[in-house]
């Protein structure tokens, strides 16, 4: 088996109840048998990005360790997302939940469905604030993007 990667993934949602949805992926990422040691940032509340009609956003960010391919970890985070019924019906509009592959390692990565780094990590204050959080990696926050912290998760 190869070595395991450290991994970071982020992950919105801005309809139905969205703590629950949160937890939900959260729930069943960490209860995949690939995944390991996974830790789950502060919660923040932010205003939209691209498409600005929709509801405000709860994001997270996990860390873990992984077993996976990349594209195999896009296969899991695809199938999370469609087990939580995301509805895409605008680009960057309204969704029930989002997870996007930030960092694998310190690969660098690119084909027709996944690039790693994620291209636009850096621009978006929501992925930056639970990043350094989370892996003490500093970053400063893109100016003009309001973000709350407003708690932690608790799992039972
Ligand atoms: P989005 O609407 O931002 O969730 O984008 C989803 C699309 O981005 C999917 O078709 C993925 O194949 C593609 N994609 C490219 N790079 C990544 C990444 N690092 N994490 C998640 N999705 C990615």
């Amino acid at each position: 088996m190869q070595d395991k990667a450290s991994c970071i993934v982020s992950m919105g949602s801005n309809m139905g109840s969205r703590e629950d949805n949160l937890k939900a992926a959260v729930r069943r990422l960490r209860s995949d048998p690939h995944i390991f040691d996974l830790r789950v940032s502060s919660v923040y509340e932010t205003s939209p990005v691209g498409y600005l009609d929709q509801d405000d956003f709860l994001n997270i960010c996990v860390a873990f360790k992984t077993d996976l391919e990349p594209e195999e970890l896009l296969d899991l985070t695809q199938k999370i997302e469609k087990e939580g019924l995301r509805e895409r019906h605008i680009h960057w509009g309204p969704r029930t939940i989002d997870l996007d592959i930030i960092l694998y390692g310190d690969l660098e990565y690119e084909s027709s469905r996944l690039t790693i780094p994620h291209p636009r990590f850096r621009e978006r204050a929501f992925v930056l604030a639970p990043l350094c959080e989370l892996t003490g990696m500093e970053y400063e926050l893109p100016q003009g993007q309001e973000i709350r912290r407003v708690g932690q998760f608790e799992f039972e």
